[in-house]
């Protein structure tokens, strides 16, 4: 008896490709060779290169620079005798991406260019009044606006923002952000305010897509962890975000790491971030005894300190700086819980890179060596293809850099639509 397996997924079109469908499949060829090319390119190399008529190729190239998509710039020769061409290259005053980032410590506000450029980048420290929905959201619509203003004097227009939040996120509602004491904040709506569409996501999501960008790998696979007040993961798979099923895989921070440990804020016990958020190690640094002079090394709570006053990397990377003993005691612990806690994913997931950021970037030089000994020691085949384990490209920036490339992404994969806007 044999079985039927019924095929699922995509069904191909039925009937005849529409004449504005062709057109607009060949834009986007040609606009993804130019994308492509590094490069300016020149018409006569599209051609070939895409196998459409060279009165094609005129005819899109014409559409792209009224768009503000491409720009002529310098010449290409072919390496054959004959009059050298202008070449065709993606515009750098025309659609922009802007993108917005909550921190431990602040907040930032980023503008990038269709070429990938970094236009404008400014921080905030937070509003007098904490980590308050409102005001933190006031104070990021008027960083965005001042963005928009400053790019749009360099001929830019930002066609979408994106903001992240370090919580899980459904459409425009963070559902929760421990770490803010946020829970169901419909920030979508809040930012309409911006004047530009607002897409809200996960902060290490976002920080995930800014390495992959920055890196010469378009196709890697990696995991990309954050530290923090919480922790976050994005996961990359040859070349594509791994969002899940409803868009919130990457809660490392919840990840088990011994059944019976201490209570977890989220219900459970031992989790990962009671053993390596920034809140873990200081709390562990609590009541040891100081032993450097750093005048910012008082542990936030020892004597009444408001959090918001303290940079809490700052405290920890000072201590540790200095050899004190309870702080490389507290940061071995962390580095071995999320040794830990990676080796399940690296088992799981076959990732051959692991990125650390945020906080994690700047205790990187304490917290690697414990995480590598548990990845060698957990990881089923650690010893045929060794896990490379290193700080961010794009350091405390991933984020915002992330949320404004995600922004422009948009026009990069469909160039019709803001066409399709600009007629
Ligand atoms: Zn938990």
């Amino acid at each position: 008896m044999t079985a039927a397996f019924r095929l699922s997924g995509p069904r191909p079109p039925e009937g005849a490709v529409r004449q504005e469908d062709l057109r607009d499949l060949n834009l986007k060829v040609v606009f993804q060779h130019i994308l492509d090319a590094g490069r300016p390119i020149s018409r006569t190399e599209l051609a070939t290169a895409t196998g459409l008529t060279r009165p094609t190729i005129t005819r899109i190239a014409e559409e792209l620079l009224a768009g503000r998509l491409i720009t002529e710039k310098g010449v290409t020769h072919n390496g054959r005798a004959g009059r050298p061409r202008v070449g065709l290259t993606l515009s750098d005053r025309g659609p922009a991406g802007l993108g917005l980032d909550i921190r431990a410590d602040g907040l930032a506000a980023c503008v990038v260019d269709l070429t990938g450029t970094v236009r404008h980048l400014t921080f905030a420290p937070m509003p007098p009044t904490g980590r308050d929905a409102e005001a933190v959201l006031g104070s990021l619509i008027r960083m965005g606006c001042e963005a928009i203003e400053a790019v749009t004097a360099k001929e830019l227009t930002v066609v979408t923002a994106t903001l992240a939040v370090p919580g899980p996120v459904d459409g425009g509602v963070v559902r929760i952000a421990p770490a803010l004491g946020w829970r169901d904040v419909d920030a979508g709506t809040f930012l309409a305010d911006l004047g530009v569409p607002c897409v809200v996501d996960n902060e290490a999501n976002l920080a995930a897509l800014g390495e992959l960008y920055a890196g010469d790998d378009p196709l890697g696979s990696f995991l990309y962890v954050s530290g923090g007040l919480g922790i976050g993961a994005g996961i990359v798979l040859n070349g594509s975000l791994m969002r899940g099923a409803r868009g919130w895989s990457g809660e490392l921070g919840h990840v088990t790491v011994e059944p019976e440990g201490a209570a977890c804020a989220c219900g459970s016990r031992g989790c990962l971030e009671t053993y390596a958020s920034t809140g873990a190690i200081l709390g562990a640094l609590r009541g040891a005894p100081d032993r450097t002079d750093a005048r910012d090394s008082a542990v936030p709570g020892e004597a009444g300190d408001a959090f918001e006053r303290i940079n809490p990397d700052s405290v920890i990377t000072s201590r540790a700086e200095a050899a004190d003993p309870a702080a490389l005691v507290a940061l071995d612990r962390a580095g071995s819980a999320l040794g830990i806690a990676l080796s399940g994913a690296v088992n799981v997931l076959d990732i051959d890179s692991v990125l650390l950021g945020g906080s994690f970037a700047l205790l990187s030089s304490w917290l690697t060596d414990p995480v590598r000994a548990e990845i060698d020691r957990r990881v089923l085949t650690a010893s045929w293809s060794p896990v490379t384990i290193r700080p961010t490209l794009l350091g405390p920036d991933a984020a915002v850099i992330g949320a404004a490339l995600t922004s422009i992404d948009q026009i990069r994969r469909r160039p019709t639509t803001w066409l399709a806007r600009q007629s």
